[in-house]
């Protein structure tokens, strides 16, 4: 089966600092996926690579089989992203926010709206279309952000600590909504995240520290190897141990 999200070998470095080193993984199709990390780890710039935003000096990656140097327009229809900064417009209502952004994906106006109007009643936000979107939560902007990002119907959904700087209902709504597209629609999520209690014992889970890619597995594998009481535990374990080949 060919994965959601394939990174394979991908360096990438800021000046003389290296801020990826040889980073492999894959993100399989219907699943929720936690790329696990400190703040500094290499996670918002992995994301960068994925979206072109950076161009990858080593490696190579590929969405669902299409290399997103050699093939990026079957490569990044496939993908939806929300980027760690938020980015909706605040003075335009939401459902402008949401028909421009699917203009940008060539989609008219008509169907644009139609596509709008169901993924906004998806997440939650069916009464809120007319309402600009500076009126809206936190977390309910989070969900405007989600929706605008499966309008053009990816199989892929990266989400950069989507969660941060919103209360814990706020959070736990988010999460949910996240998990149930996985369910519903089969979406392979890369969710980006430094927050261990966002993680669920089934999810895979990609622990990401200082660059490098020290685990990769089910959570509730990656505890059982480290013989550790959680996957907070295990990735105290994980993290300490390189921390110590290094200063060895
Ligand atoms: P995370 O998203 O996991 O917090 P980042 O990818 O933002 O990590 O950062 C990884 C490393 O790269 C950090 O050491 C950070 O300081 C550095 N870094 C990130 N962006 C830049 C940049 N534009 N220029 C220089 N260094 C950067
Ligand atoms: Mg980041």
């Amino acid at each position: 089966m060919t994965p959601a999200l394939t990174i394979k070998e991908v360096s990438h470095s800021y000046g003389p600092r290296k801020a990826l080193d040889d980073v492999s993984f894959s993100v399989p199709p219907g699943s929720f996926t936690v790329l696990l990390g400190l703040n500094g780890a290499g996670k918002s710039t992995l994301f960068s690579l994925i979206t072109r935003l950076y161009a990858a000096r080593h490696g190579e990656i590929e969405i669902f089989g299409h290399n997103i140097m050699r093939e990026p327009g079957a490569a990044l229809r496939r993908l939806g992203v929300v980027f760690q900064a938020r980015t909706l417009d605040l003075e335009l209502s939401v459902m402008q926010n949401l028909v421009y952004h699917a203009a940008l994906h060539g989609i008219g106006p008509i169907e644009a709206r139609r596509l709008a109007h169901a993924a906004l009643a998806r997440a939650g936000l069916a009464d809120r279309a007319k309402d600009k979107a500076r009126a809206l939560s936190g977390g309910q902007m989070r969900r405007v952000e989600i929706a605008r990002a499966l309008l053009h119907e990816p199989r892929l959904l990266l989400l950069d600590e989507a969660t941060v700087g919103l209360d814990i209902k706020a959070r736990a709504d988010l999460l949910a909504l996240v998990r149930e597209l996985v369910q519903e629609k089969r979406l392979g999520v890369l969710w980006a995240t430094h927050l261990i209690d966002e993680i669920a014992d089934d999810d895979q889970v990609v622990i990401l520290h200082q660059g490098r890619v020290l685990a990769t597995d089910r959570a509730q594998a990656i505890i059982v190897e480290q013989a550790a009481a959680n996957i907070g535990d295990a990735f105290t374990h994980i993290t300490g141990a390189a921390q110590e080949k290094l200063s060895a």
